[in-house]
Protein backbone atom coordinates (compact mmCIF):
# COMPACT_ATOMS: atom_id res chain seq x y z
CA UNK A 1 0.00 0.00 0.00
CA UNK A 2 0.93 3.18 -0.30
CA UNK A 3 1.22 6.36 2.06
CA UNK A 4 -2.51 8.46 1.82
CA UNK A 5 -1.15 10.98 4.75
CA UNK A 6 2.40 11.73 5.69
CA UNK A 7 1.07 12.42 9.43
CA UNK A 8 -1.68 11.16 11.09
CA UNK A 9 -3.12 13.03 14.65
CA UNK A 10 -5.08 10.73 16.97
CA UNK A 11 -6.79 12.74 19.33
CA UNK A 12 -8.53 10.19 22.24
CA UNK A 13 -6.69 6.75 22.68
CA UNK A 14 -9.35 4.63 22.85
CA UNK A 15 -10.58 1.18 21.00
CA UNK A 16 -11.11 3.18 17.76
CA UNK A 17 -8.21 5.34 17.67
CA UNK A 18 -5.67 2.53 18.88
CA UNK A 19 -7.52 0.26 16.19
CA UNK A 20 -6.59 3.06 13.90
CA UNK A 21 -3.59 2.85 14.34
CA UNK A 22 -3.08 -0.73 14.26
CA UNK A 23 -4.77 -0.31 10.72
CA UNK A 24 -2.94 2.17 9.41
CA UNK A 25 0.53 -0.13 10.37
CA UNK A 26 -0.91 -2.75 8.57
CA UNK A 27 -1.49 -1.00 5.50
CA UNK A 28 1.32 1.46 5.24
CA UNK A 29 -1.27 4.29 5.09
CA UNK A 30 0.58 7.20 7.30
CA UNK A 31 4.54 7.82 7.62
CA UNK A 32 3.74 9.04 11.04
CA UNK A 33 1.26 8.45 13.57
CA UNK A 34 1.16 10.98 16.49
CA UNK A 35 -1.67 10.11 19.41
CA UNK A 36 -2.63 12.48 22.37
CA UNK A 37 -4.94 11.17 25.63
CA UNK A 38 -6.43 13.17 28.22
CA UNK A 39 -4.73 11.43 31.25
CA UNK A 40 -0.85 10.31 31.48
CA UNK A 41 -1.97 6.94 32.74
CA UNK A 42 -3.72 6.25 29.23
CA UNK A 43 -0.64 7.98 27.67
CA UNK A 44 1.37 5.87 29.45
CA UNK A 45 -0.26 2.88 28.41
CA UNK A 46 -0.21 3.95 24.63
CA UNK A 47 3.89 4.56 24.57
CA UNK A 48 4.07 0.84 26.59
CA UNK A 49 2.53 -1.15 24.42
CA UNK A 50 4.01 1.25 21.59
CA UNK A 51 1.09 2.31 19.27
CA UNK A 52 2.05 5.72 18.22
CA UNK A 53 4.36 8.70 19.15
CA UNK A 54 2.50 10.26 22.22
CA UNK A 55 2.49 13.35 22.96
CA UNK A 56 1.60 15.43 26.46
CA UNK A 57 -0.65 18.21 24.96
CA UNK A 58 -3.39 17.75 22.02
CA UNK A 59 -1.50 20.77 20.28
CA UNK A 60 1.70 19.34 19.81
CA UNK A 61 -0.37 16.70 18.43
CA UNK A 62 -1.65 18.42 15.81
CA UNK A 63 1.41 20.17 14.96
CA UNK A 64 1.97 19.65 11.09
CA UNK A 65 -0.79 16.62 10.67
CA UNK A 66 -1.78 16.05 7.43
CA UNK A 67 -5.08 14.27 8.97
CA UNK A 68 -6.53 14.59 12.48
CA UNK A 69 -8.78 12.50 13.52
CA UNK A 70 -11.17 13.40 16.66
CA UNK A 71 -11.00 9.76 18.51
CA UNK A 72 -13.16 10.95 21.81
CA UNK A 73 -16.45 10.54 23.29
CA UNK A 74 -18.82 13.20 21.28
CA UNK A 75 -19.35 15.64 24.41
CA UNK A 76 -15.78 16.28 24.79
CA UNK A 77 -15.09 17.54 20.57
CA UNK A 78 -16.30 20.80 21.86
CA UNK A 79 -13.62 21.52 24.23
CA UNK A 80 -10.34 19.26 21.96
CA UNK A 81 -11.36 21.35 19.06
CA UNK A 82 -10.73 24.54 20.87
CA UNK A 83 -7.11 23.01 22.17
CA UNK A 84 -6.13 22.62 18.71
CA UNK A 85 -7.39 24.89 16.33
CA UNK A 86 -4.64 27.23 16.91
CA UNK A 87 -2.12 24.22 15.85
CA UNK A 88 -4.01 22.94 12.86
CA UNK A 89 -1.87 22.94 9.56
CA UNK A 90 -3.45 25.33 6.59
CA UNK A 91 -4.31 22.69 4.46
CA UNK A 92 -4.81 19.81 6.84
CA UNK A 93 -8.03 17.84 7.32
CA UNK A 94 -10.25 17.61 9.66
CA UNK A 95 -12.18 14.38 10.86
CA UNK A 96 -13.64 12.39 13.54
CA UNK A 97 -14.91 9.29 14.63
CA UNK A 98 -18.29 10.22 16.74
CA UNK A 99 -21.26 7.81 16.43
CA UNK A 100 -23.52 10.62 16.20
CA UNK A 101 -23.06 13.30 13.31
CA UNK A 102 -25.44 16.55 13.50
CA UNK A 103 -24.27 17.35 16.88
CA UNK A 104 -20.45 16.59 16.11
CA UNK A 105 -21.09 19.22 12.89
CA UNK A 106 -22.56 21.75 15.02
CA UNK A 107 -19.84 21.47 18.02
CA UNK A 108 -16.90 21.51 15.25
CA UNK A 109 -17.98 22.98 12.18
CA UNK A 110 -17.97 26.97 13.51
CA UNK A 111 -14.44 26.47 14.90
CA UNK A 112 -12.99 25.12 11.63
CA UNK A 113 -10.14 27.57 10.79
CA UNK A 114 -9.92 28.85 7.68
CA UNK A 115 -7.45 26.54 5.54
CA UNK A 116 -8.24 23.26 7.14
CA UNK A 117 -10.89 21.29 5.61
CA UNK A 118 -13.27 19.27 7.72
CA UNK A 119 -14.88 15.86 6.76
CA UNK A 120 -16.77 14.38 9.20
CA UNK A 121 -16.96 10.28 9.36
CA UNK A 122 -17.88 7.25 11.54
CA UNK A 123 -16.91 4.02 11.90
CA UNK A 124 -19.85 1.44 11.47
CA UNK A 125 -17.29 -1.55 13.78
CA UNK A 126 -17.08 -1.71 17.39
CA UNK A 127 -16.78 -3.82 20.47
CA UNK A 128 -17.59 -3.13 24.31
CA UNK A 129 -13.99 -2.79 25.03
CA UNK A 130 -12.40 0.96 25.52
CA UNK A 131 -9.21 2.15 25.99
CA UNK A 132 -5.65 1.57 23.76
CA UNK A 133 -5.01 -1.75 24.60
CA UNK A 134 -8.26 -2.99 23.42
CA UNK A 135 -7.78 -2.14 19.25
CA UNK A 136 -6.62 -4.13 16.82
CA UNK A 137 -5.71 -3.86 13.32
CA UNK A 138 -9.29 -6.30 11.63
CA UNK A 139 -11.59 -4.22 13.17
CA UNK A 140 -13.08 -1.90 10.24
CA UNK A 141 -12.52 -4.93 7.82
CA UNK A 142 -15.30 -5.17 5.59
CA UNK A 143 -17.40 -2.96 7.65
CA UNK A 144 -18.72 0.26 6.97
CA UNK A 145 -17.02 3.93 7.08
CA UNK A 146 -19.87 6.63 6.24
CA UNK A 147 -18.72 9.94 5.35
CA UNK A 148 -20.67 13.27 6.04
CA UNK A 149 -19.49 15.98 4.54
CA UNK A 150 -21.46 19.28 4.40
CA UNK A 151 -22.29 20.38 1.39
CA UNK A 152 -19.13 22.38 -0.28
CA UNK A 153 -16.87 20.65 1.07
CA UNK A 154 -13.72 19.76 -1.28
CA UNK A 155 -14.52 16.65 -3.67
CA UNK A 156 -11.21 16.10 -3.62
CA UNK A 157 -10.16 15.81 0.09
CA UNK A 158 -13.27 13.44 0.30
CA UNK A 159 -12.42 11.64 -1.67
CA UNK A 160 -8.79 10.97 -0.26
CA UNK A 161 -10.45 10.71 3.03
CA UNK A 162 -12.42 7.63 1.64
CA UNK A 163 -8.90 6.32 0.38
CA UNK A 164 -7.53 6.32 3.76
CA UNK A 165 -10.83 4.74 5.38
CA UNK A 166 -10.24 1.98 2.44
CA UNK A 167 -6.83 1.44 3.28
CA UNK A 168 -7.65 0.23 6.69
CA UNK A 169 -10.58 -1.86 5.61
CA UNK A 170 -13.27 -0.39 5.34
CA UNK A 171 -16.21 0.42 2.71
CA UNK A 172 -17.05 4.00 2.40
CA UNK A 173 -20.00 5.71 1.72
CA UNK A 174 -21.44 9.22 2.00
CA UNK A 175 -24.44 9.71 3.74
CA UNK A 176 -26.35 13.39 4.72
CA UNK A 177 -25.63 13.46 8.38
CA UNK A 178 -29.50 14.06 9.65
CA UNK A 179 -30.36 11.00 7.86
CA UNK A 180 -26.98 8.97 9.37
CA UNK A 181 -28.45 9.68 12.32
CA UNK A 182 -31.72 8.21 12.27
CA UNK A 183 -30.55 5.22 10.27
CA UNK A 184 -28.55 4.58 13.37
CA UNK A 185 -30.69 5.23 15.90
CA UNK A 186 -32.34 2.35 14.16
CA UNK A 187 -29.49 0.13 13.84
CA UNK A 188 -27.72 0.78 17.03
CA UNK A 189 -28.91 3.31 19.34
CA UNK A 190 -32.22 1.87 20.00
CA UNK A 191 -30.85 -1.81 20.40
CA UNK A 192 -28.45 -0.58 23.06
CA UNK A 193 -31.20 1.16 25.25
CA UNK A 194 -32.99 -2.12 24.92
CA UNK A 195 -30.53 -3.88 25.55
CA UNK A 196 -29.10 -1.64 28.79
CA UNK A 197 -32.86 -1.77 30.09
CA UNK A 198 -33.22 -5.45 29.32
CA UNK A 199 -29.79 -6.20 31.44
CA UNK A 200 -31.52 -3.32 34.11
CA UNK A 201 -34.25 -5.63 34.65
CA UNK A 202 -32.96 -8.78 35.09
CA UNK A 203 -30.62 -6.85 37.77
CA UNK A 204 -34.09 -5.89 39.63
CA UNK A 205 -35.94 -8.94 39.36
CA UNK A 206 -36.18 -10.31 42.87
CA UNK A 207 -37.58 -13.37 42.16
CA UNK A 208 -35.08 -14.47 39.94
CA UNK A 209 -31.16 -14.24 41.35
CA UNK A 210 -28.33 -12.49 39.73
CA UNK A 211 -26.41 -16.02 40.02
CA UNK A 212 -28.90 -17.56 38.72
CA UNK A 213 -29.44 -14.59 35.41
CA UNK A 214 -26.10 -15.64 35.10
CA UNK A 215 -25.85 -19.21 35.29
CA UNK A 216 -28.88 -20.30 33.47
CA UNK A 217 -27.83 -16.77 30.86
CA UNK A 218 -29.43 -17.96 27.37
CA UNK A 219 -27.82 -16.65 23.82
CA UNK A 220 -30.11 -14.10 23.86
CA UNK A 221 -29.71 -12.31 27.32
CA UNK A 222 -25.84 -13.25 26.74
CA UNK A 223 -26.06 -10.82 23.74
CA UNK A 224 -27.79 -8.17 25.73
CA UNK A 225 -25.22 -8.35 28.22
CA UNK A 226 -22.12 -8.01 25.90
CA UNK A 227 -24.05 -4.92 24.43
CA UNK A 228 -25.02 -3.58 27.87
CA UNK A 229 -21.20 -3.42 29.17
CA UNK A 230 -20.47 -1.03 26.38
CA UNK A 231 -18.48 2.21 27.88
CA UNK A 232 -20.98 4.56 29.44
CA UNK A 233 -19.68 8.13 28.73
CA UNK A 234 -19.68 7.11 25.12
CA UNK A 235 -23.12 5.62 25.19
CA UNK A 236 -24.95 8.67 27.68
CA UNK A 237 -22.70 11.21 25.00
CA UNK A 238 -25.15 9.28 21.73
CA UNK A 239 -28.12 9.44 23.68
CA UNK A 240 -27.75 13.26 24.31
CA UNK A 241 -26.69 13.91 21.22
CA UNK A 242 -29.05 11.61 18.66
CA UNK A 243 -32.26 12.84 20.97
CA UNK A 244 -35.23 13.19 18.51
CA UNK A 245 -34.58 10.64 16.08
CA UNK A 246 -34.06 7.71 19.11
CA UNK A 247 -36.96 8.82 20.87
CA UNK A 248 -39.10 8.59 17.01
CA UNK A 249 -37.71 4.80 17.25
CA UNK A 250 -38.14 4.10 20.88
CA UNK A 251 -42.01 5.76 20.21
CA UNK A 252 -42.49 3.17 17.44
CA UNK A 253 -41.08 0.27 19.51
CA UNK A 254 -42.94 0.93 22.20
CA UNK A 255 -45.90 0.77 19.89
CA UNK A 256 -44.77 -2.65 17.93
CA UNK A 257 -44.32 -3.92 21.22
CA UNK A 258 -47.33 -3.54 22.73
CA UNK A 259 -48.92 -4.65 19.64
CA UNK A 260 -47.02 -7.94 20.24
CA UNK A 261 -48.44 -7.71 23.81
CA UNK A 262 -51.76 -7.79 22.70
CA UNK A 263 -51.04 -11.02 20.72
CA UNK A 264 -49.42 -12.87 23.51
CA UNK A 265 -52.19 -11.73 25.72
CA UNK A 266 -54.92 -13.16 23.01
CA UNK A 267 -53.42 -15.95 21.99
CA UNK A 268 -52.96 -14.52 18.41
CA UNK A 269 -50.27 -17.30 17.40
CA UNK A 270 -50.23 -16.31 13.20
CA UNK A 271 -49.38 -12.25 14.65
CA UNK A 272 -46.39 -13.83 16.26
CA UNK A 273 -45.72 -16.46 13.14
CA UNK A 274 -45.91 -13.54 11.00
CA UNK A 275 -43.72 -11.11 12.83
CA UNK A 276 -40.89 -13.52 13.46
CA UNK A 277 -40.82 -14.75 9.75
CA UNK A 278 -39.98 -10.99 8.83
CA UNK A 279 -37.47 -10.06 11.28
CA UNK A 280 -36.00 -13.64 10.54
CA UNK A 281 -36.08 -12.39 6.77
CA UNK A 282 -33.96 -9.11 8.08
CA UNK A 283 -31.19 -11.09 10.23
CA UNK A 284 -30.57 -13.44 6.74
CA UNK A 285 -29.94 -10.22 4.62
CA UNK A 286 -27.14 -9.21 7.39
CA UNK A 287 -25.46 -12.18 6.60
CA UNK A 288 -25.58 -12.19 3.30
CA UNK A 289 -24.27 -8.71 2.71
CA UNK A 290 -21.45 -10.01 4.52
CA UNK A 291 -22.03 -8.06 7.89
CA UNK A 292 -21.83 -10.46 10.13
CA UNK A 293 -21.55 -14.69 9.92
CA UNK A 294 -24.09 -17.72 10.51
CA UNK A 295 -21.49 -19.01 13.06
CA UNK A 296 -22.84 -18.63 16.67
CA UNK A 297 -20.47 -16.60 19.04
CA UNK A 298 -22.61 -16.17 22.28
CA UNK A 299 -21.61 -12.79 21.73
CA UNK A 300 -17.80 -12.61 21.66
CA UNK A 301 -16.94 -11.51 18.99
CA UNK A 302 -16.86 -8.19 17.09
CA UNK A 303 -19.74 -5.93 16.07
CA UNK A 304 -20.96 -3.06 13.95
CA UNK A 305 -21.95 0.07 15.78
P1 LIG B 1 -12.64 4.94 24.43
O1 LIG B 1 -11.99 3.61 24.18
O2 LIG B 1 -13.43 5.11 25.69
O3 LIG B 1 -11.53 6.09 24.37
C1 LIG B 1 -11.85 7.44 24.48
C2 LIG B 1 -10.60 8.28 24.44
O4 LIG B 1 -10.98 9.66 24.54
C3 LIG B 1 -9.63 8.01 25.59
O5 LIG B 1 -8.32 8.03 25.10
C4 LIG B 1 -9.88 9.19 26.53
O6 LIG B 1 -8.71 9.56 27.22
C5 LIG B 1 -10.25 10.30 25.58
N1 LIG B 1 -11.09 11.30 26.24
C6 LIG B 1 -12.20 11.07 26.99
N2 LIG B 1 -12.73 12.22 27.42
C7 LIG B 1 -11.90 13.20 27.01
C8 LIG B 1 -11.91 14.61 27.16
N3 LIG B 1 -12.85 15.23 27.87
N4 LIG B 1 -10.91 15.30 26.56
C9 LIG B 1 -9.96 14.68 25.87
N5 LIG B 1 -9.91 13.34 25.68
C10 LIG B 1 -10.87 12.62 26.23
O7 LIG B 1 -13.61 5.38 23.26
P2 LIG B 1 -13.84 4.78 21.78
O8 LIG B 1 -14.71 3.58 21.89
O9 LIG B 1 -12.56 4.70 21.05
O10 LIG B 1 -14.78 5.94 21.18
C11 LIG B 1 -14.25 7.14 20.68
C12 LIG B 1 -15.23 7.77 19.73
O11 LIG B 1 -15.55 6.81 18.72
C13 LIG B 1 -16.56 8.20 20.36
O12 LIG B 1 -16.92 9.47 19.85
C14 LIG B 1 -17.54 7.15 19.89
O13 LIG B 1 -18.85 7.70 19.73
C15 LIG B 1 -16.95 6.71 18.57
N6 LIG B 1 -17.25 5.32 18.18
C16 LIG B 1 -17.13 4.31 19.09
C17 LIG B 1 -17.44 3.00 18.73
C18 LIG B 1 -17.35 1.86 19.71
O14 LIG B 1 -17.97 0.82 19.51
N7 LIG B 1 -16.61 1.99 20.79
C19 LIG B 1 -17.81 2.73 17.39
C20 LIG B 1 -17.86 3.78 16.47
C21 LIG B 1 -17.58 5.08 16.88
P3 LIG B 1 -8.39 9.00 28.69
O15 LIG B 1 -8.33 7.49 28.55
O16 LIG B 1 -7.08 9.60 28.99
O17 LIG B 1 -9.53 9.45 29.55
Amino acid sequence: MSVIFEKVALIGLGLIASSMAHAMKRGEVAKEIAGYARTPETRATARKIGLCDVYDTAGECVQDADLVVLCVPIGAMASVMSEIRPHLKTGAVLSDVGSTKRAVIDAIGPHVPDGVHFVPGHPIAGTEYSGPESGFATLFDNKWFLLTPEPGTDPAVVQKLAEFWQALGSNVEEMEPDHHDLVLAVTSHAPHLIAYTMVGVADDLSRVTDSEVVKYSAAGFRDFTRIAASDPTMWRDVFLTNKDATLEILGRFTEELFALQRAIRTGDGDHLHDYFTRTRAIRRGIIEAGQDTAAPDFGRGGSGR
